[in-house]
């Protein structure tokens, strides 16, 4: 079904969790950032259209500015983001320069998604960039977003910019390959969930069970995130992000995780097409 999905979807909205992109020792991963920058090439190549969701600031400043690891103060890590934040682009930058392609930067809150006049900005920018073939890589703008004007994780800026660019398809790669029925590092017999048709269904049970905390930044973000593209028809494939050619094995079936599945692919998948 993963591969059906990939090969169906023209327009792909790819997020990277911080983890994925930073090695053991907290800095970031440029190797990693080189080998995705070729996977999103090669299907660019074949006729994608793909915005990134990156997060990373944080990591890439902890990694620059390193003094600065102890200070927990919100003023340091909403600067950390700022330093960050160009150091991760950076490494983007040169990545996908590689294969010739340009990067576009945007840094969004959640009062920029509430207001009509900018999310048309942002959509206008988002197709203008991905038509001219630049890659969009997108993050939440950490050093003017506080708790009012936060969305706080890039699992739901991810389906926020899916939904505003009216992607065909999420991707979530996260540090595990997708949703399990129980804590798989609790339980060696616990049995990952291919398909979710019912987003709700699923939270439900995963907190009756309570198993709601396994996966970085918590399973809940991604459930949020799948129902909030589900219900414009974005199907949404949960998977881990660091095993070997993570994309591209998506792509041509090798690669496995949990599809969270839209409203339209729920309803072809019932009416047998
Ligand atoms: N925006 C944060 C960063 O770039 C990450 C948020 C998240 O990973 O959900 O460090």
């Amino acid at each position: 079904m993963i591969q059906k999905l990939l090969k169906r979807a023209r327009k792909i909205v790819i997020k990277i969790g911080s983890n994925t992109l930073a090695k053991e020792d907290g800095t970031i991963n440029y190797a990693f950032i080189c080998d995705f920058a070729a996977q999103c090439a090669f299907l660019i190549e074949s006729g994608k259209q793909i915005v990134l969701v990156s997060s990373g600031a944080q990591v890439a400043g902890l990694s620059t500015i390193d003094c600065w690891t102890r200070k927990t103060d919100i003023h340091y890590r909403q600067a950390l983001c700022a330093v960050g934040q160009v150091e991760l682009m950076d490494n983007w930058r040169t990545a996908f320069a590689n294969f010739g392609l340009h990067i576009g930067q945007l840094l969004l809150t959640k009062d920029d998604f509430s207001d009509e006049h900018r999310t048309l900005n942002m959509r206008n920018t988002l197709f203008t960039l991905v038509d001219e073939g630049v890659v969009p890589i997108i993050n939440e703008n950490d050093s003017v977003s506080f708790e009012e004007i936060k969305i706080g994780d890039n699992d739901n800026l991810s389906a926020l910019t899916a939904v505003l660019w009216n992607a065909d398809l999420l991707i979530l790669f996260s540090d595990i390959d997708g949703v399990y029925d129980k804590n798989p590092k609790r339980f060696p017999d616990a049995q990952r969930i291919p398909v979710v048709e019912n987003p709700a269904e699923l939270r439900r049970n995963i907190s009756v069970e309570g198993t709601s905390d396994f996966g970085t930044g918590g399973i809940a973000t991604k459930i949020d995130a799948a129902e909030k593209a589900g219900a414009y028809g974005i199907d949404m494939i949960l998977a881990d992000g660091s095993a070997p050619r993570a994309l591209a094995s998506l792509a041509d079936g090798s690669g496995q995780g949990t599809v969270f599945i839209g409203e339209e692919t729920w309803r072809r998948t019932h009416s047998g097409q």
